[in-house]
């Protein structure tokens, strides 16, 4: 190929053309009604980035070509568009020229095209979306059809289903009498398609046709511009739709009935984007008057103060406040200020506006075409009837009914769709990676068994012991001198805790849960300093205070010097055991040596639960083989792990450094949020290796905040974990990426156990 290719060429590779110049091939080759017209590729862009020299030749040969097809001469009833055309679709994100008339346009569009895949906003999204800015970006040169030439004339956006809900049948906008762009970027708000269908049902009829012709074709949904001039219907685009999480997952599954694609490729394309748009909150039910309407444009509720431009939303967004964007309408230049906000409102534009589009696939709430409102950007200020709200006030979205409230209303987490629960019982037949949660209450375990927790990973004791009924039991223990003293408090404690544990097994229905014994931070169940009177309990106080307490007397360390509490908390799941039957391990935090492991697991004798250790000092890693021969499983603890391999507490290093090392670079991601696999996964591999070394069938886990994070999930099924556990609300996230990790076949084991 060279560096211009005709629609009619047939040549359609996108990483060459682009994905809006590809697509109008493969259309022109379907014998679909497209504008005559040619590409210039994404290699000619790069040779004129790095020359500053177009393929000036070819592109008059094309122009001569497109000229005599048209029997038309350029300006003497012949125009064109220009228009950009990456391999990744940028929807409105670059420019695009109509009704050119002459060859030096044609020529200087070209140049503007090209140089629009570095404005401001192109950058932004790229930035968002993680697209590399080296991919660069094709140019379409077209013939010009008329939207506007006549009351038979009108430009359209048509999804060939709903891209908010998913359901089947054509859904879209039109606009009579208007050219091109007037819908896309949303400066007037369309009518629903069925306008086009009661003005001109044969041309609404040969666009559903063309829909399904095109869906069936590329097997995804399709989001198509067209125009109808005089009474003749042109398709001028057509890509792969944004849908919201719902459409997606809805499409996913409808598509797998109708026999288009594989329950494999279904859950392959939806992403984690969706699922977590899917679990946004949505409004409590409940009365409550909006003060204005408008569309639906993007599902999920969302509350926060009104900004009224993109920067001020970047600002009040970097102080930790939550925004809602309001604007006349949304440009491209906005999408800083939509990825800031967490719910968007505008007066003009409709469903296939850019606002619309953005947000939708972003996951946030959106108001569009709320007519009802006037802005004024000067005074900072929002009319709508009697209602004057200021920057600054808040209001509350709601994406999925279309209305917008004054203030803060109750919202309740979404739970699963039936259609969610469809894909991600397929994603569980692919995925080899068990996913657990943590829980430590019946409540939680019921929201985890609910969101398709395969069992608890991690049931934290320390909760239990924060009641104010328990804390002066809790105190007697930590306060008490002698071991007599201390039996005695925890007598107490011993019917409160098998009341615990039996509520927790009740809630299980069968699953297996890991629980804990306590990690107890001393110092916060202890009394402030000021209010206590008593001396001995003074003294006692002043006793037990530590310099670092989290590198101090804690987990199986305190369990060491005092054992009564791990005794009553073994007894306590015993006695509870015997009301419930469950599954149980119990794991010991803080371990550093196989010694103190096997010091607890004395304690255990004559209970069948499984014992382990959590694996979250830096020395128990290095002594893996070692502890793996005294335990049945291990859990790494990747939270206190990851300070332990960093020497820093995560506190401090969030509210002091971290965002400087991440906004200069020196740490790409917070290693608390996703896991570090150079440092700590690199240390995790090593355990696991002599792990298994020392005990092939050893249960291995994952627990820390990290493990429901996408990208670690990825990495610990390819180092061979058993499974992860994370929070419950992260559940369907991990199922759908343990199951795209296991599709993609990204599996590292092999590399990992040679690596001797
Ligand atoms: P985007 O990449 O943002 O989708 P486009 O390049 O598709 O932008 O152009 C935007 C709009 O311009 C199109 O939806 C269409 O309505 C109009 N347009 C582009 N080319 C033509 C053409 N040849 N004739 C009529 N309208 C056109
Ligand atoms: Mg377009
Ligand atoms: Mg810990």
């Amino acid at each position: 190929m060279g560096s211009v290719c005709s629609f009619k060429a047939g040549f359609h590779d996108k990483e060459q053309l682009g994905n809006k110049g590809a697509n109008l091939v493969i259309m022109t080759r379907l014998g679909l009604p497209v504008p005559p017209g040619f590409v210039i590729s994404i290699e000619a862009y790069k040779k004129w980035k790095d020359t500053g020299i177009p393929p000036e030749s070819e592109i008059r040969q094309s122009l001569s070509a497109l000229e005599e097809e048209m029997g038309r001469a350029l300006g003497k009833g012949l125009e064109v568009s220009v228009r950009s055309s990456a391999s990744v679709s940028m929807p409105g994100m670059m420019d695009t020229l109509l009704n050119i008339g002459d060859y030096a346009g044609v020529q200087a569009a070209i140049r503007r095209i090209f140089e629009s895949w570095d404005n401001l906003r192109a950058v932004e999204y790229r930035r968002l979306n993680n697209i590399p800015a080296t991919l660069g970006t094709g140019a379409v040169v077209q013939a010009m059809v008329y939207g506007n030439r006549d009351d038979n004339s009108g430009t359209g956006v048509a999804f060939s289903r709903d891209p908010s809900t998913g359901a089947r049948g054509l859904f879209g906008e039109y606009l009579a009498g208007a050219q091109g762009e007037a819908i896309v970027s949303g400066t007037h708000t369309p009518e629903p398609l069925a306008a086009l269908r009661s003005a001109m049902p044969g041309i609404f009829e040969e666009l559903a046709a063309i829909a399904d012709r095109l869906e069936r074709h590329f097997c995804d949904m399709q989001d198509i511009e067209f125009t109808v001039e005089s009474g003749k219907l042109y398709i001028l685009q057509t890509r792969s739709g944004k849908r919201s999480g719902h459409a997606a997952v809805k499409i996913a599954i409808d598509m797998v009935n109708e026999g288009i694609i594989t329950p494999e490729e279904a859950v392959m394309r939806v992403t984690t984007d969706d699922i977590r748009g899917m679990l946004h909150k949505r409004l409590k039910a409940g009365d409550y008057q909006p003060f204005v309407r408008g569309l639906n444009a993007a599902p999920g509720a969302a509350a926060g103060k009104i900004v009224f431009d993109a920067n001020g939303a970047l600002a009040m967004a970097r102080k930790g406040e939550r925004i809602i964007l309001v604007r006349p309408e949304t440009n491209p230049d906005d999408i800083r200020g939509i990825a800031a906000a967490v719910g968007v409102l505008t007066k003009r534009g409709g469903l296939t506006s850019h606002a619309a589009i953005i947000t939708r696939g972003m996951g946030k709430p959106c108001v569009c075409g709320a007519g009802g409102i006037a802005i004024d950007l000067e005074a900072r200020q929002l009319t709508a009837g009697n209602v004057t709200l200021h920057e600054g006030d808040e209001i509350t979205v709601d994406g999925t009914a279309g209305a917008v409230f004054v203030g803060v209303l109750p919202m309740e987490d979404a739970s699963m769709t039936p259609e969610l629960e469809t894909l991600l019982s397929w994603a569980d037949g692919f995925k080899r990676l068990g996913i657990r949660a943590n829980a430590d209450t019946p409540e939680m375990v019921l929201q985890a068994r609910n969101l398709g927790a395969e069992g608890i990973g991690l049931c934290r004791t320390e909760r239990m012991f924060n009641a104010p009924e328990r804390l002066s039991e809790i105190r007697d223990f930590i306060l008490a001198r002698s071991s007599a003293e201390r039996l005695v408090a925890v007598s107490h404690l011993l019917k409160l805790q098998t009341q615990d544990f039996a509520a927790l097994f009740r809630e299980l229905k069968g699953l297996p849960i890991v629980i804990r014994l306590l990690d107890l931070p001393l110092h916060e169940f202890l009394p402030a300093e000021g209010t206590v009177t008593d001396p001995r309990v003074k003294e006692r106080i002043e006793e037990l205070k530590e310099t670092n307490p989290m590198l101090g007397h804690r987990g199986v360390r305190l369990a060491i010097t005092t054992p009564e509490i791990y005794q009553m908390q073994i007894q306590a799941i015993e006695r509870a055991r015997k009301q419930v039957p469950a599954d149980v391990s119990i794991m010991v935090p803080q371990v550093i040596t196989s010694q103190e492991a096997l010091n607890v697991k004395q304690l255990l004798k004559g209970s069948k639960a499984k014992f382990g250790v959590m694996m979250e000092t830096v020395r128990a890693c290095m002594r893996a083989g070692h502890l793996a021969e005294e335990v049945d499983f291990f859990s790494f603890g990747t939270n206190d792990l990851t300070q332990a391999v960093f020497s820093f507490s995560r506190e401090d290093a969030e509210k002091k450094f971290l965002t400087t090392y991440l906004e200069m670079g020196i740490l790409r991601d917070n290693p608390f949020q996703v896991l570090d696999v150079k440092g700590v996964g690199r240390l995790m591999e090593t355990a696991i290796f002599w792990a298994r070394r020392a005990k092939k069938d050893i249960e291995i886990g994952v627990c820390g905040e990290q493990a429901g994070e996408p990208r670690s999930v990825e990495y610990l099924h390819g180092i061979g974990v058993d499974y992860v556990s994370c929070s419950p609300f992260r559940i369907p996230i991990a199922r759908l990426v343990a199951a795209q990790t296991a599709i993609k076949g990204k599996d590292r084991v092999s590399q990992v156990a040679s690596a001797t």
